[in-house]
């Protein structure tokens, strides 16, 4: 977000002298947490608890679990021919109906609750329909509603764009919705409720062996998001980042009328806190194994070498806004070609061979052929520890060679060590990295 104005406290607002005396929390409840109307009220006894500890307390919800895709199906079924703004018109309407649900069931429950739509705040956007970006929060009309004592109830991953028409954020987004939102406001923390109790070392659905994390950074947490955990959107994670608010990933499912205590023992949030660096006494060298599926690796053969040969051809890409992830480039003995091999999702595979196939036809630069194959999975290792001990790559390859699993391509940077393999193998790999690290969890 380019700016966020600060929040102002009316005068008379029932606080005390502008003075808070107590905290303010934005809480965000996902898919499985209003997926019917009985979990609404389960996530609003939630809201309830706060509130009545004294907390100012904003809700942001998710669509109810599977609408999104069914309104994404709805949008395929009608037109081959994407039209983004009407996308984003159909697939935005599954907030507002819990948005709309979750105020009511809070009324019902005697806190004073009305809901809002991205506009009615507003959340202003920048126009990319279905990946827009929030620009700007507004938050005289919440503050206002804090004011008054009433619970406001925002839909998440839509907002407005400058033209006036509804946006979405992209898949996940409402995470990025209440982070935006717990930052406009100055919350002193913003609270994810999910269908699992924390972020774990690795997605507690591959292994049952995957371990609670306590606490985790926010690079971490970043480079975990973007390499497959989709326990928070990315998006979400780098503007918790940039605005310094304190992330919580806990369960909707705990009693909500039980004591908050940290996993540490001390009271607090009953899950993982995504903090600064700092504040974490003990750096594992690998904090989490994650995985992504659905990626392609594309290859170029005999490229003929020229400077500025990787400019066109990752440019030919970027014009169709083709994300390239891992890359790898041979050069032949006598240096004239070279084969380029990288990696896109498999979503983008198509595209990604028309765009190159056209920009070869165009003259921008000689190969002699594609070769490309879907349905590779990327697994990786992540912890800051690896910025200060040596060799965490070795022993990576040194695990999957004793599982007899071969590596395609290989992708470290600071806190990260990637490497495609054969989908077959994934979760295979996943555990016996998650095993070889130290990460199991042997109560489990
Ligand atoms: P919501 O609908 O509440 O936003 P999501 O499905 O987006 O929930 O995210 C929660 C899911 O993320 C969990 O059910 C879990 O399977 C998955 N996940 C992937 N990696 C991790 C991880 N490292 N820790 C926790 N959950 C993870
Ligand atoms: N409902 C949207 C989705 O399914 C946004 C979200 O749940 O975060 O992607
Ligand atoms: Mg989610």
């Amino acid at each position: 977000m380019k700016q966020l104005r600060p929040g102002r406290v009316p005068a008379g607002s029932g606080r005390d002298h502008g003075v808070r005396a107590l905290g303010r929390i934005v809480v965000k409840f996902g898919g499985t947490s209003v997926a019917t109307v009985e979990r609404i009220r389960q996530a609003a006894r939630h809201v309830k608890r706060e509130v009545d500890a004294g907390h100012e307390v904003a809700v942001v919800v998710s669509a109810m679990s599977g609408k999104t895709n069914e309104l994404v199906g709805w949008v395929n079924e009608a037109s081959k021919r994407h039209d983004a703004r009407e996308y984003d018109a159909v697939v935005a309407s599954g907030e507002q109906v819990t948005a709309g649900l979750m105020a009511i069931v809070l009324s019902e429950m005697g806190i004073p609750s009305r809901s809002y739509q991205g506009w009615q705040v507003p959340i202003r956007t920048d126009d990319a329909h279905g990946a827009a970006r929030i620009v700007e929060i507004d938050p005289t009309e919440l503050e206002q509603t804090f004011a008054e004592g009433v619970v406001p109830v925002i839909t998440g991953f839509q907002g407005i764009a400058p033209s006036g028409r509804v946006t979405t954020l992209g898949r996940g987004g409402s995470d990025t919705s209440a982070v935006a939102v717990a930052a406009a406001v100055k919350a002193d923390r913003c609270d994810i409720y999910t269908d699992v109790d924390g972020v774990y070392t690795t997605d507690p659905r591959i292994t049952s062996k995957a371990r609670r994390l306590t606490r985790i950074s926010f690079e971490e947490m970043l480079e975990m998001a973007s390499l497959g955990a989709k326990v928070l959107m990315i998006r979400s994670v780098e503007m918790a980042m940039a605005h310094k608010v304190r992330l919580t990933v806990r369960s909707t499912f705990d009693d909500p009328t039980a004591p908050q205590v940290a996993p540490d023992g001390t009271p607090g949030v009953p899950g993982t806190l995504v903090c600064d660096e700092d504040e974490i006494m003990e750096k594992q060298i690998v904090s989490g194994v994650t995985l992504a599926r659905a990626e392609s690796k594309i290859t170029l053969r005999d490229v003929k070498d020229r400077p500025g040969i990787a400019a066109s051809i990752f440019g030919a890409l970027a014009d169709e806004s083709i994300v390239v992830d891992m890359i790898v480039q041979n050069v032949s003995e006598d240096g004239s070609t070279t084969d380029i091999t990288f990696t896109v999702p498999d979503a983008e595979h198509d595209k990604a061979v028309k765009a190159l196939q056209a920009a070869g036809e165009a003259g921008k630069f000689l190969y002699s052929k594609i070769q490309s194959a879907k349905g590779g999975a990327k697994v990786s290792v992540v912890g800051v520890g690896m910025r200060n001990h040596a060799g965490v790559a070795a022993s990576m390859f040194k695990a999957l060679a004793d599982k007899s699993i071969n590596i395609q391509l290989i992708t470290t940077s600071e806190i990260k060590t990637s490497v495609l393999i054969d989908d077959e193998y994934a979760e295979l790999a996943v555990r016996a990295l998650h095993t070889y690290y130290g990460l199991d969890n042997e109560d489990a």
